[in-house]
């Protein structure tokens, strides 16, 4: 399968081929005829699957189209498309795929959101925009100062409804759809098939064409993952250890508060290691500089909290270190996903200390494998070692950080309305609900990974239990 076979134009498959892109994947390979083809889409795939290109490149198409065959008014240039992301760096990074692909495509696009000045945006939407990449937070802030008109918009995207939802942008969401013209193409993303997810697909999509393809969860085949036991005060040094005997550059390292990223990025850097982290407390800007020096490889190691690390794409990340275990198992899946990305092979360490033996064993219960466990020789855990409780560090205000994803406060990314995540219990009851509207079921889990509807684990907030 080629990408000219979809039925794409020649520009497009020069930039993608160009891209090094060789063949589509399945999403891709499903996506773009149905696109192409004008009707509204419901696609269960979720980041790390190619989606991206998935609807970027049909709908860059579709538009060159359209533009061809009703030009606008000289001097006009309205936003023809919409696509809202959950986080800013998702965002950022959809945008920069767009003209990536579009690069021989004569379309504008332009990213918003939240965190930065305003003024720049609303210069560039004066300017002319085709194709407008939005957080919803800041998408409705231009709404309400009436410096963005959507009202010829053509196609919409929803990337990661799902996460959206969590994060509390449904009636951000609702508010937006209210002010877009009704007759438009709908393309609606999303990992999971919550009932709220379902509920907002049957109001959105027309007689939606649905594909699925297989979870990222089931890429953990390609991802070599191992643990290292370690003593709990120890697992700065064997990290360094690691990365300095093994020679790694590119590393993402997980921790699970916004204190604990701090710290060990400073201690990182003490030991010689380039090293920033990332979390919902930095600005935005810092968030970008050190994301973009980490993929350019200038920066040898990245510390993240989980939610500031989602939706980072960076090719062929070779190695994922735990820092600390997620509380929450679907983190795990989430954190490992990092590596492995489109074909590649990746390797997942975790520093697991006696602390954490619970959290390992709800891991490995959720991924139906044992992971191998290695002792690095000059770390033999203590093996009198007791286990001591983990207290999860409130993480107030713009959210960003580790343990308490579900506790209400803040938006994971500081893009709440007003800095309070609105996050609601979303019928986390069980598989049987993971059903996508219409007659079809819901994209399958990869075998032995739970949907992340169901998630009983996600709200301890203490471990061990005692083991
Ligand atoms: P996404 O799921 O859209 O975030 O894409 C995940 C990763 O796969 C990104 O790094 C893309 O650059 C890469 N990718 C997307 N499509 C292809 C393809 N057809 N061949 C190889 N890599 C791809």
């Amino acid at each position: 399968m080629s990408f000219s076979k979809l039925g794409l134009s020649e520009a497009l498959v020069r930039a993608v081929t160009e891209h090094g892109y060789t063949q589509p994947t399945p999403v891709q390979a499903q996506a773009i005829p149905a696109v192409l083809a004008g009707g509204d889409l419901l696609a269960g795939a979720q980041t790390g699957t190619g989606k991206t290109a998935g609807f970027v490149l049909p709908m860059l198409q579709r538009l060159g189209q359209s533009a061809a065959a009703n030009p606008p008014r000289p001097g006009t240039r309205p936003i023809r498309a919409l696509i809202l992301t959950p986080t800013r760096e998702l965002a950022a990074q959809v945008e920069e795929s767009v003209r990536t692909y579009g690069k021989y495509a004569k379309l504008s696009s332009l990213v918003v959101f939240g965190g930065v000045g305003i003024h720049p945006q609303i210069a560039a939407m004066k300017r002319g925009v085709d194709i407008l990449v939005a957080t919803p937070g800041r998408l409705l802030d231009h709404m309400g100062q009436g410096t963005v008109n959507l009202s010829h918009v053509e196609i919409l995207v929803l990337d990661e409804a799902d996460r959206m939802l969590d994060m509390g942008f449904i009636r951000d969401i609702r508010r937006i759809l209210a002010v877009l013209p009704k007759r438009r193409q709908n393309l609606l993303f999303s990992a999971t098939f919550s009932e709220e997810i379902k509920t907002l697909a049957d109001s959105l999509l027309n007689a939606p064409a649905m594909i699925e393809v297989a979870r990222r969860n089931s890429t953990v085949e390609i991802i070599t993952q191992k643990v290292h036991p370690v003593d709990r005060d120890r697992k700065r040094e064997l990290l360094s250890h690691l990365i300095k005997t093994q020679n790694w550059h590119q590393v993402l390292v997980f921790t699970r508060t916004k204190h604990g990223a701090n710290k060990l990025a400073e201690q990182l850097n003490d030991d010689g290691i380039t090293a920033l982290a990332i979390h919902g407390n930095k600005s935005q800007s810092a968030r970008t500089r050190a994301l973009a020096e980490f993929k350019d490889g200038d920066l040898q190691v990245l510390v993240a909290t989980d939610i500031a690390a989602r939706g980072i794409d960076i090719d062929q990340l070779p190695h994922v270190v735990n820092y600390d275990l997620p509380n929450v198992p679907e983190d795990y899946v989430h954190r490992i996903g990092r590596t492995g990305r489109a074909g590649a092979t990746g390797e997942a360490i975790s520093l697991v200390c006696v602390d954490e033996k619970a959290f390992l064993h709800d891991i490995e219960r959720l991924i139906k494998r044992e992971i191998p466990s290695v002792v690095v020789p000059g770390f033999v855990p203590d093996p009198t070692a007791r286990a001591q409780p983990i207290l999860q560090r409130q993480q107030r205000g713009g959210g960003g950080g580790g343990g308490q994803r579900r506790s209400g406060q803040g938006n994971g990314n500081g893009q709440g309305r007003n800095g309070q995540g609105q996050v609601k219990g979303q019928g986390r009851g069980g598989q049987s609900k993971a059903k996508a509207p219409g007659t079809k079921p819901a994209p399958a889990p990869a075998p032995g990974v739970r949907p992340s509807g169901a998630r009983p684990a996600a709200t301890r907030r203490f471990a061990p239990k005692g083991r």
